[in-house]
């Protein structure tokens, strides 16, 4: 996710990813930090698949599973295609 396409779950305004939002001041961070460990984590199961470790990508990708299923897919797609 790029930051313009970020959006406040609670009142939709479209704003860089920061831990409160611009309009409605909702707590956001939480969800921020939500949003970079799954970045991280997926960078993590980017390193495992270029290392070819199987065992290092599935723990990654439990994780991933778990905090964002839908980036997921998104890896597995992008590995099918490579
Ligand atoms: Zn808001």
């Amino acid at each position: 996710m790029s930051n313009s396409d970020f959006r406040c779950p609670a009142c939709r305004a479209k704003q860089p990813l920061q831990p409160v939002c611009r309009r409605c001041e909702a707590d956001l961070q939480l969800l921020v930090r939500a949003i970079e460990h799954s970045a991280a984590l997926a960078a993590r199961y980017e390193q495992a698949r270029f290392r070819s470790d199987p065992h290092a990508m599935d723990s990654a990708a439990r994780l991933i599973a778990l905090l964002d299923p839908k980036q997921l897919a998104a890896l597995r797609c992008d590995a099918d295609q490579a």
